[in-house]
């Protein structure tokens, strides 16, 4: 996935023209800062997902929750139009640039697409060959739970990168586990609203393939280097559901098939070890409990 970027300019928010671009950098308000990220906001063609993104300062938020980790590297976060890359919805982390990136595509993706119902015949009932808004989800949980499921995966492929940390199996299911196991450490209403939102978003992608394909895998999707996209919604919800089962019971009981809810717990043990062998002791924590007591998601971003 994609890029972030930050720079200091007294508090004030400037602009400048590069490459036919107009690139708006402003210094990050946030109190919780890691020195060695910087973030950027490209404006796009996508105007008013840019204006939206930028004042809702979703880079510098990230930053914040980079803060405590001891990086060994510096980062660039940035919002961006990007390359081919970004055609589709995407975001993408980028090693020998040490940059990543949040394509504008994936967030209109995102409230145009994953977070609409699709239109269906009277009576038909939604399947996994319906893509779209999930029946008993809401437009708010899908593009919020779609904008912090991306950050967290290219934030999880950045910190394996920076920090040199060796995986031992697929890096895209590694990135999925890390981003899950992240969303369940800000409360049970923040891992609800994320996950959900997760979930849809892989549910549509599914559907999608299966409706192209004679409602099986594409061999593409098969043989691509992220698990299938059904595989990735149960694996989201299998890690909620086994780290919370009080708060996830009833989705799981809906959409978890019940031959994998067994296993649900050890997963989320499992990364809970992981993060703590690899991840945490590279972590302040005086500044992660600041992180972990921070409202990622406020009230006024389920008005949409
Ligand atoms: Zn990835």
């Amino acid at each position: 996935m994609k890029r972030i970027t930050i720079a200091a300019t007294l508090g004030l928010g400037f602009a400048c023209v590069a490459a036919g671009t107009m690139m708006a950098v402003a210094q990050a308000p946030s109190k919780l800062h890691n020195s060695k990220v910087t973030t950027q906001y490209l404006e796009p063609k996508y105007e008013q997902i840019y204006l939206k993104l930028k004042r809702r300062q979703i880079l510098e938020e990230l930053d914040a929750l980079l803060s405590p980790v001891r990086l060994k590297h510096e980062i660039t976060l940035s919002v961006e139009e990007g390359d081919e890359s970004c055609k589709g919805p995407n975001s993408y982390y980028s090693p020998e640039e040490y940059k990543l990136r949040l394509c504008y595509s994936w967030f209109d993706f995102l409230e145009n697409e994953a977070s609409v119902e699709f239109k269906r015949n009277p009576g038909e009932p939604f399947t996994d060959l319906t893509p779209g808004l999930v029946p008993g989800f809401t437009r708010a949980e899908v593009i919020l739970g779609g904008t912090v499921g991306v950050t967290l995966h290219e934030m999880g492929h950045a910190i394996f990168h920076i920090q040199g940390i060796p995986r031992l199996g697929r890096e895209e299911d590694a990135a999925d586990m890390i981003a899950g196991f992240m969303m369940m450490q800000f409360g049970s209403s923040v891992a609800l609203t994320t996950i959900k939102g997760t979930y849809n978003v892989w549910h549509h992608f599914n559907a999608l393939d299966l409706r192209n394909n004679k409602s099986v895998p594409s061999p593409a999707a098969e043989a691509d280097v992220h698990s299938l996209s059904g595989q990735r919604a149960v694996n989201f919800l299998c890690m909620a559901y086994g780290g919370d089962p009080a708060t996830f019971n009833q989705l799981a009981d809906a959409l978890l098939p019940p031959v994998r809810k067994p296993n649900c717990a050890n997963e989320y043990h499992q990364a809970d070890i992981a993060f703590r062998k690899t991840v945490l002791p590279d972590i302040d924590q005086e500044l992660m409990k600041k992180v972990r007591a921070m409202k990622i998601l406020r009230p006024e971003d389920f008005k949409l």
